[in-house]
């Protein structure tokens, strides 16, 4: 995760403070120097502070409060004797796959601790069964940690740490009356760090509960995760293309968007047609004021606004968030632009998302998307999606590459000398 650059500057771990047994055991993870948030927040959770931090997926957030929780937890005086054993640790995940992945790295982390995970949607038999004989670790979903104090399967007296991951997502719908619920069982005294990829104000108000003094932290995306962003190009018809956007907000589970459009006034009529659509959307182009721009992108920033619809103009310059996914409701005119929308997506090893709608009754939609590509050197399959098929049927297929590359492949000398190799052959 790190380059060269990045291990000359960043501090060992080591230095911030972990100990020889952790610093094995993350080595045996292949984790070698810690990341931006690993160094920014191991210091102040190995001295029992609470933390809030913003960090993208993929930051290494998962080894930035487990190095430091199971260090702390391993110098529990009396661990080794202590049966049942008492609960030093909670994480709260919002999803099974979290929960699941970050009870792995624990058991490889500190295998001398016992890491029980229990998630909804399986029996509960088994979990219960686990934490027999208690546990020090219990990795959970908010509504599956209920069902286990109602089964009076947990001894949460001796509590010490709670993480809240995903934060965001753990106030999703449904979830946020469980994560409130499973709070409210759990001992005052004790140290929480709560983990988001976004802050909106449920969030602040999770942490105004739950956190005591926290050191906040944010993190950004690297630019080198440029790179994950998934390139989509769906082909509609002009009438159904805000239909489309709707349905592609509504099923795509992206936590926001920024959807551009060619002019003000399809700002103000695409967004007014999302938020009809129970949608949380804004518009953003030149004409707005001040205030009301620095509100709409402290919106989009805290994940209150889901989708921000925005000329190029209005974008161009504005340090926009972190973004799940981009749309090119209207294509951008230049390749240029192109890039610039699509590179506000996918950051920080998060793969993100840029999805071109190409017109199938617009003439010249087509063939300027062909052009985008090109400038790009690469192909992007096009699509469409049941329910939104053109009446008229696919534009006219595409020829074959006039360079003969391979999605997005420059000919090689190789590909070049083979082609020479057999136009000798077919002429001889
Ligand atoms: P996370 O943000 O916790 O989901 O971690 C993202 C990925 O980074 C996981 O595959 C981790 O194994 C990896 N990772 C975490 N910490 C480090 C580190 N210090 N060095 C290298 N990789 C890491």
């Amino acid at each position: 995760m790190s380059g060269n650059n990045a291990a000359i500057q960043t501090p060992s771990f080591a230095a911030l403070g972990l100990g020889q047994p952790l610093q094995d055991a993350a080595a045996a993870l292949g984790w070698h120097t810690p990341t931006p948030i690993q160094t920014q927040v191991l210091p102040a959770i190995l001295h029992g502070r609470d933390v809030q931090a913003q960090a993208p997926t993929g930051a290494g957030k998962t080894g930035a409060f487990l190095l430091p929780l199971l260090q702390r937890a391993l110098l529990t005086p009396g661990l080794a004797q202590d049966r049942p054993r008492r609960l030093l640790l909670l994480v709260l995940a919002p999803t099974r796959e979290l929960a699941v992945q970050t009870g792995l790295a624990a058991q490889a982390l500190a295998p001398a601790l016992k890491t029980v995970v229990a998630v909804g949607g399986l029996s509960i038999n088994p979990q219960l069964m686990a934490l027999r004989g208690g546990a020090h670790l219990l990795v959970a979903t908010p509504g599956r940690l209920l069902d286990l104090a109602r089964h009076n399967a947990l001894r949460l007296d001796g509590l010490g740490a709670l993480v809240l991951d995903e934060a965001d997502r753990l106030l999703d719908g449904a979830f946020a009356d469980e994560t409130r619920q499973a709070l409210a069982l759990l001992p005052a005294d004790r140290q929480t760090l709560l983990f988001s990829a976004t802050w909106p104000t449920a969030v602040q108000a999770l942490a105004q509960l739950a956190q005591h003094d926290a050191l906040r932290v944010t993190v950004e995306g690297t630019p080198e995760a440029a790179a994950l962003i998934a390139q989509r190009a769906i082909v509609v018809d002009s009438a159904r293309r805000t239909a489309l956007l709707k349905h592609l907000l509504a099923t795509q589970g992206w936590r926001n968007a920024l959807v551009f459009v060619a002019t003000q006034h399809a700002t103000d009529h695409v967004s007014a047609k999302l938020r009809q659509a129970g949608v949380v959307a804004a518009a953003l182009h030149g004409q707005l004021s001040q205030g009301r721009r620095a509100k709409v992108l402290a919106g989009l920033r805290s994940g209150d606004i889901k989708a921000l619809v925005a000329t190029d103009l209005a974008a161009r310059g504005l340090d926009v968030p972190q973004l799940a996914a981009v749309v090119n409701y209207d294509l951008p005119r230049a390749a240029d632009d192109h890039i610039h929308r699509i590179g506000r997506t996918g950051r920080a090893g998060a793969t993100g998302v840029a999805v071109s709608l190409v017109l199938a009754d617009a003439p010249g939609s087509e063939a300027h998307f062909r052009l985008l590509e090109k400038r790009q050197a690469l192909r992007v399959p096009r699509e469409v999606l049941p329910g939104f098929e053109p009446a008229g049927g696919l534009p006219e297929p595409l020829p074959a590459d006039p360079d003969g590359g391979v999605k997005g492949r420059r000919k090689s000398k190789k590909d070049k000398l083979r082609e020479a190799a057999q136009a000798v052959k077919s002429s001889g």
